[in-house]
């Protein structure tokens, strides 16, 4: 049974992690995201974190585009990195999962989908 905490745990947890570099906030939900999986009916849900980019632009005809992309964030490979986070330098690196095939983002060149456990490439 899980643990049930009140709001102000809820909002200290927060803050705590509000604290984090984009690198350790990914390090941090790497090991608790899994927990929540559920495999029910034959269906397997994954909770992952996602990216949203927003094409926030003007286009040529003065409409604006406003399409968004969204990218699973992928566990930097911790092995590859001598078990450290990877680069500093926020989520840059994409890809795609050549399992699953899901768009992906990460601060690493070497990670692993969150999804199916495949190493991924990104560039
Ligand atoms: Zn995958």
């Amino acid at each position: 049974m899980p643990l049930v905490i009140g709001e102000d745990a809820r909002e200290k947890l927060a803050h705590q992690l509000q604290e984090l570099d984009v690198r350790e906030l990914v390090d941090v939900l790497r090991r608790v995201l899994p927990a929540y999986t559920e495999t029910a009916n034959g269906l397997r849900n994954v909770l992952v974190l996602a990216q949203a980019t927003v094409w926030d632009t003007d286009t040529p005809d003065g409409t604006q585009d406003t399409s968004t992309d969204l990218s699973t964030v992928v566990w930097p490979d911790a092995g590859y990195y001598g078990d450290h986070l990877g680069p500093d330098q926020g989520l840059w690196e994409e890809g795609s999962c050549r399992s699953c095939d899901l768009a992906v983002v990460s601060n690493a060149k070497r990670a692993h989908c969150p999804v199916c456990g495949t190493a991924c490439y990104l560039t």
